[in-house]
């Protein structure tokens, strides 16, 4: 290919960039770092328009609430073709979970303190005291611990994220995958909420977990449990 023709694909490339995505992940980002579920130094979120193979995802090392939309990395083929600040380290971690989630098209990597405090003692979760977690999730898996930056960060997460949408990451944080990132987002601070309960719920007393017929019965019944949303293949 000549020069011409490789300058002339890179703008025919860039005029297919959506400002409405970039304008989403902002707004995203700030509530998450209003919420203190991303800082400056940890934490980031992307979108991924599967139509034009581009990923939208938010720089490295930034104040998310000083983000704005022409901070926004956008990346072809894991090539970085617009933005003015370099894209999140994690880049290869939300290419391989949406990868192996054709359904999804938004990922979330959070460092949130109540799940990673699991994920630093390298401990899935699987509660049955609370209604949420169980339609929610049902268990939250725990990856063995992948180098940050690199691409072994995803080791392992093909598997896991074929059938979970929150999934934590040893000595590190959790990543989440949604059909949007209302959804991801949703999921984490769902969970933080419910852990956050449980901790409490320790202090007031003995934590009662639901019969096993009970949580069956919810799991078979309530049109929002997992096994309902995705059918078998959210049927562990
Ligand atoms: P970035 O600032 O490069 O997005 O990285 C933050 C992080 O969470 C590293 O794992
Ligand atoms: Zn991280």
């Amino acid at each position: 290919m000549t020069d011409k023709n490789k300058a002339e694909g890179k703008r025919g490339i860039k005029e297919e960039i959506r400002g409405e995505i970039k304008k989403e992940l902002v707004q995203y980002a700030k509530i998450m770092d209003e919420k203190g579920l991303v800082n400056t130094l940890e934490g980031n979120l992307s979108i991924y328009d599967r139509e034009k193979d581009l990923l939208y995802i938010t720089p490295s090392g930034t104040r998310k609430s000083l983000l704005d939309e022409s901070k926004i990395a956008v990346l072809k083929d894991g090539e970085q073709i617009d933005g003015s600040l370099k894209r999140s380290s994690e880049y290869l971690l939300h290419m391989a979970a949406l990868k192996s989630r054709p359904d999804c098209r938004a990922v979330a990597h959070l460092h949130a303190p109540y799940l990673s405090a699991y994920a630093y003692c390298g401990k899935g979760i699987k509660l049955n005291c609370s209604t949420t977690f169980a339609l929610l999730f049902e268990e939250i898996p725990c990856l063995p611990y992948g180098e940050p930056g690199t691409v072994h960060i995803a080791d392992g997460i093909e598997e896991a994220i074929a059938t979970h949408d929150l999934i934590l990451l040893a000595n590190h944080g959790v990543i989440a995958v949604g059909k949007d990132l209302e959804f991801a987002v949703s999921l984490v601070e769902a969970a933080e909420e419910v852990l956050k309960i449980y901790g409490l719920a320790k202090q007031v007393g003995e934590v009662r977990d639901l019969e096993p017929e009970q949580m069956e019965s919810l799991l078979e019944n309530h049109p929002a449990s997992r096994r309902n949303r995705y059918g078998e293949r959210g049927g562990v």
